[in-house]
């Protein structure tokens, strides 16, 4: 049984979801300890639980510790089951880390899936639906499988109560190289409100539209009236020829809708002064992609602790060599041979 020590690097929740996603890929009996130990509130959230449980499923897994605060695990995969999958966090948690949990295995599954999947779908600390729909899985589709995701309803923190479904057609992954993401052919920038005032949309698009120096007709205000509210996100999309970058800032209570703005413009004018394909956290779970398919390379910004750990959990189960080089100042090339 291979253990996995949950402290180390950055500690957190990555480190659980790429153990458990790489152990039912290759069918490894796991061992964890130490589960989030580098978090303030350690061990096994109620996001957590539900993606061991999502594993356990896809898996016919024997699981031992599956328990709200649990800090040690065993999970032994018995199968690879591809099916019809409803997943609830039951809370605001992130739903789409639930999916990260298990779509790896699902993409090189026997036959197709069908996930539902509920809680939150616009979380601080996880990919945002519309980072999933229109940045990652157009990647995972061109390297093979095909995939879409349709966002039945959002869920935003601290509410909760989000559903989207995600269908999977698997198939060989197939290397991927993207050493630039070519020309810019749209830009845009969507604030969300559901259930705050409308102006927190105008004030947060009027910043960042100065920032980024966007047309008025690349912002786009989106009240949601059915939402379950409140919530509040701000989006930047990022459309180039190659690549889709989406950037996301989410309002809180006694926020100002400035400083959301700054937030996001920040991140998305970093990706375009440094002119490379892949943002730090398309980085991540791209990376992971390609270890699967044993091949590949992007350029990207630094490598950021997240990047480092995923690349350090990656190699307890997979035979594959990840470098990593600076090709010019704040432009890193990563590369993957299996
Ligand atoms: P936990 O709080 O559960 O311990 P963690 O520390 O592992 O979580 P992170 O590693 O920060 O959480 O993020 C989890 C995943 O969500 C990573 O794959 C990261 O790339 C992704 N992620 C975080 N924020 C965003 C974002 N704004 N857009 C896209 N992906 C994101």
């Amino acid at each position: 049984m291979l253990t996995i020590d949950g402290s180390k690097g950055e500690g957190g929740g990555q480190v659980l979801r790429t153990a458990l996603a790489l152990a039912l890929v290759t069918r490894t009996p796991l061992r964890m300890v130490n589960i989030r130990a580098g978090r303030e509130k350690p061990g096994l959230l109620r996001q957590h639980l539900t993606a061991v449980k999502a594993a356990e499923a896809v898996g016919a897994a024997e699981v031992s510790g599956a328990e709200l605060g649990s800090r040690e695990l065993t999970f032994e995969p018995r199968a690879l089951a591809a099916g019809n999958y409803h997943f609830a966090v039951g809370s605001a948690g992130s739903a789409t880390l639930v999916l990260q949990t298990v779509l790896p295995a699902l993409l090189l599954a026997e036959g197709p899936s069908s996930l539902r999947l509920e809680g939150g779908t616009h979380n601080p600390a996880a990919p945002p639906f519309d980072f999933l729909a229109k940045a990652f899985l157009p990647l995972v589709q061109r390297m093979g499988p095909r995939v879409e995701a349709t966002l039945e309803r959002p869920g935003f923190f601290p509410a909760g109560g989000g559903r989207f479904r995600v269908d999977v057609h698997p198939a060989k992954l197939q290397p991927l190289d993207l050493p630039e993401r070519g020309r810019v052919v749209r830009r845009a920038a969507v604030a969300t409100v559901s259930g705050i005032p409308y102006d927190v949309a105008r004030r947060e698009l009027d910043t960042v539209g100065d920032i980024l120096k966007l047309r008025p007709d690349e912002l786009h205000p989106d009240e949601l009236k059915r939402g379950i509210g409140p919530g509040n996100v701000l989006r930047v999309e990022v459309e180039c020829e190659h690549v889709t970058e989406v950037f996301t800032a989410f309002g809180s209570r006694g926020r100002a809708a400035e400083h959301v703005a700054e937030e996001v413009a920040r991140e998305a004018k970093q990706y375009l002064d440094a002119e490379v394909p892949v943002g730090e956290h398309l980085c991540d779970q791209l990376l992971l992609l390609l270890a699967l398919a044993r091949g590949g390379s992007f350029r990207t910004l630094p490598l950021d602790g997240h990047a480092r750990t995923q690349i350090d959990t990656m190699a307890h189960f997979l035979d594959v060599k990840v470098s990593t080089r600076e090709v010019s100042r704040g432009v890193h090339e990563v590369e993957v041979r299996g």
